[in-house]
């Protein structure tokens, strides 16, 4: 079965669980992708660029894109809105890509509500709170108060873990990677349910 649109791969997971390294890890031996770059109003962070890691944009902006239903999903995350645009997902989807999204469980929710049949959903976490909290405060580039509210966050987000298909405990980098590299490279197989039915009649057909 010729299989010609895209998939979707969600990975949430608390800042600090290393979604970031494991796909730098993995990029390569995927396929075509495309990474969703979210659209947000919280403050850029050192390092980061306009445009590659966040479009940076103020909250009156970000109301008028919601409002223009620009977003495929948004949420309100640590005090701060995050959202992804539909219209690149589209275009990317159609190229067949698969499109991975960093977005939190509020987001992975909607995901799942809106592209469920194409969508392979992994949560990643530390082994441990206390692995957490060390790794939150080795990386310093947030003030204290924010890895408090950082580790608020995931103790709260480790309750929706259930809603996931897939769980990595990211201890060792390599063996993360290596079971994150499996997931992505099957969740292409995932078919859409127009797929399926466009298949079942030509295959009726035959
Ligand atoms: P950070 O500020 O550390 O880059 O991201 C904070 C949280 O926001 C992470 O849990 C990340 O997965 C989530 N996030 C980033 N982009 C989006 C988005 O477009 N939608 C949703 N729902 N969450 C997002």
């Amino acid at each position: 079965m010729s299989h010609i649109n895209g998939a979707v791969l969600v990975l949430s997971g608390p800042s600090g669980a290393g979604k970031s390294s494991l796909i730098n890890k993995i990029i390569n031996d995927i396929g075509e992708c495309y990474f969703s770059i979210s659209t947000t109003t919280r403050p850029i962070r050192d390092g980061e660029v306009d445009g590659v890691h966040y479009y940076f944009v103020d909250e009156e902006e970000f109301k008028k894109e919601i409002e223009e239903d620009q977003f495929l999903e948004y949420a309100l995350v640590h005090g701060n809105y995050y959202g992804t645009s539909l219209k690149p997902v589209k275009k990317a989807l159609s190229e067949g890509k698969l499109v991975i999204f960093d977005i939190d469980v509020q987001g992975n929710h909607s995901v799942m509500n809106r592209l469920g049949d194409i969508t392979t959903s992994v949560f990643i976490t530390p082994p441990t709170l206390s692995e957490l909290k060390r790794r939150l405060e080795h990386r310093s580039t947030d003030a204290q108060e924010v890895i408090d509210r950082r580790v608020e966050m995931a103790k709260r987000e480790i309750q929706r873990i259930s809603e996931y298909e897939y769980v990595i405990i990211n201890d060792d980098l390599d063996k993360a990677a290596d079971k994150l590299r499996l997931l992505a490279l099957t969740a292409r197989y995932k078919i859409s349910n127009d797929e399926i039915n466009e298949f079942v009649q030509k295959w009726e057909d035959l």
